[in-house]
């Protein structure tokens, strides 16, 4: 292979040289120190060195007995002379898109032991900070538990009431408007417009980035990554707007009353029927539509509370004024209206 190579850089620790190429300087051109292979970093870009007909071999291998890095190809270390004899390969470094001179190496800690000192109070707080959460959680939850417990309680009817609904539906021509492949049967007057309707992604040209990789014998290669950019576009359609006759719900009627009245549905008056007998889907022809019923009691503890409840009719019509009923009652007060039920006389 032929591409190119760059020079990898390293620092001298011993006599503070910087910037020497970690291909070409395997000891320090200024104090004759050998290189540490560890300490090699990416230059900035455009200060790039190629390493001129280099080939690349393989990784640089670590002396075990100096540290300093030897070519693949060599057997003996270039420092020392040792034997390479299954000596480990040098680490590669990894660049930083924000590339530039590795940080000068961070003192070595030499404070191991005050550290593990000041670690056994950091712990016993620690420690502290857990109870403290522990005792909030207990007292949550036991707060939680009442308000979700519930209890039996003996209460009495007060009164009740009954409610009952029809809906009356006039056959009406409505506007409404759809895309216009999707038209409804019926449609009448349709106008159709341009309008948009989605957004595509068009691939308009790509995003390059360079990417260098440390070869681990003192040079790195870069190539180009690219990965395709991409802009929306809007995309256009036919909106229809048109006329269709629709049963619409034109009125609600409503009865209502107490225990004195029995439950009875409202009979509204229909205008066709007015009409003598207009037929069905003409329009302003009147239908019934829909039919609700709701069924309530108000009940009362003997402390006073009062709650309000739906029921379902059976149970509504087998309910008499001053009767006690059984409930379950929520901690924060609330009627368990499902739980309601006769008391055995
Ligand atoms: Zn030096
Ligand atoms: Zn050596």
């Amino acid at each position: 292979m032929s591409e190119p190579y760059f020079e990898m850089l390293w620092d001298c620790a011993q006599c503070d040289a910087r910037g020497l190429l970690a291909k070409t300087h395997r000891h320090c051109p200024n104090c004759g120190a050998a290189q540490d292979p560890a300490k090699r970093y990416f230059p900035e870009p455009g200060q790039e060195v190629e390493a001129k007909d280099h080939r690349f071999v393989g990784k640089d291998w670590l002396c075990g007995y100096c540290e300093s890095p030897s070519s693949a190809a060599s057997a003996f270390c270039g420092n020392c002379g040792a034997p390479k004899d299954g000596s480990p390969d040098v680490a590669p470094v990894a660049d930083t898109p924000t590339s530039g001179p590795a940080p000068a190496p961070a003192a070595t800690p030499k404070t191991a032991q005050p550290t593990a000192a000041t670690h056994t109070p950091a712990g016993n707080g620690h420690r502290w900070l857990i109870g403290l959460v522990l005792l909030v959680l207990v007292a949550a939850g036991s707060w939680l538990y009442q308000l979700f417990s519930k209890h039996d309680e003996t209460v009495q009817l007060v009164d009740k009431a009954w409610t009952r609904q029809v809906a009356v539906e006039r056959f009406t021509a409505v506007r409404a408007s759809d895309w216009c492949d999707s038209l409804p049967t019926g449609a009448y007057s349709v106008n159709s417009t341009r309008e948009q309707r989605s957004t595509r992604q068009i691939q308009d040209g790509q995003t390059c980035q360079e990417v260098r990789t440390d070869m681990g014998d003192g040079t790195f290669s870069k190539r180009q990554e690219c990965s395709p950019r991409y802009r929306s576009e809007p995309v256009y359609d036919n909106k229809c707007s048109y006329r269709i006759n629709r049963w619409q719900v034109l009125r609600t009627d409503t009865l209502r009353g107490g225990s004195a009245l029995a439950p009875a549905w409202p009979t509204p008056l229909l205008a066709n029927n007015l009409a003598g007998g207009g037929s069905l889907n003409t329009l302003g022809a009147e239908r019934l539509g829909s039919r609700t019923e709701t069924y309530t009691v108000n009940l009362a503890s003997a402390k006073g509370k009062n709650w309000t409840c739906q029921v379902d009719p059976a149970l509504w019509a087998a309910m008499n004024s001053g009767q006690s009923v059984t409930m379950k009652v929520r901690g924060t007060g609330g009627a368990v209206c499902d739980s309601l039920a006769l008391l055995p006389r």
